[in-house]
């Protein structure tokens, strides 16, 4: 089982096309696929658009779940309930938003208002979360991310020991932008192990929680 909900396609800053990252992973050993290209309000309806095509040709050819997904990114914090509903009513399967990482100066407040909207899926790599944010993602069911991205993953050891604190559930992401960034099994585990999550919590961070969100994204 191998399951990743962030990753970026040269539609935004990666640089594969959908369709060759969904090959990639499926090489690489996924069981399911997130693609979540960075958006804001001027590129939701286009990239919803044009990855769902890929999608759909992988669910058809190959019989391989591809989650259409955005990432909110930089986007004003008081934004977030209206583009995450927005992308939803676009045909969004989840939503990720870029949270408050520790390396790059995303709005203070981004955190919390995406740990507190029912329409946002996942917040990805919070940095210096807080526990308020965590205990309203606990309430919210919002996953938060232990990221395998560089730079992101310097707040990882903080997220785990917050998020356990909290009652919030985790998950593992890659945030891929490049092939070398694609998950295996191995490193997945490797990541987790190495943010402080303990072999008995590994069960549910990578894949009781996955499974929780594809039901969730299952459309009727
Ligand atoms: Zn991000
Ligand atoms: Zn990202």
């Amino acid at each position: 089982m191998l399951y990743d909900f962030h990753t970026h396609t040269f539609l935004s800053d990666g640089v594969l096309s959908p369709i060759e990252l969904i090959r990639r992973c499926i090489v690489n050993g996924y069981s399911a696929l997130g693609i979540s290209d960075h958006v804001s309000a001027s590129t939701l309806e286009r990239v919803i658009r044009e990855v769902s095509l890929d999608a759909e040709l992988a669910a058809r050819y190959w019989n391989f779940r591809v989650l259409v997904g955005v990432e909110l990114t930089h986007v004003p914090a008081a934004s977030i309930a209206e583009l995450a509903e927005r992308a939803k009513e676009l045909g969004a399967d989840h939503v990720v938003v870029h949270g408050e990482s520790p390396v790059e100066p995303v709005e203070p407040g981004t955190n919390l208002a995406a740990a507190c909207c029912p329409a946002v899926d996942i917040l990805a790599h919070p940095g210096l979360l807080t526990t308020d944010e965590a205990a309203a993602a606990a309430e919210t069911g919002v996953l938060i991310e232990v990221t395998s991205k560089d730079g992101h993953s310097l707040g990882n050891g903080r997220v785990v020991r917050v998020c356990r604190e909290a009652g919030a559930r985790m998950i593992v992401n890659s945030d891929s932008h490049l092939p070398g960034h694609i998950l295996t099994p191995e490193f997945a585990r490797r990541v987790a192990l190495a943010a402080g999550l303990t072999e008995a919590e590994l069960p549910e961070v990578l894949e009781q929680n996955p499974l929780t969100l594809l039901r969730r994204c299952s459309k009727p």
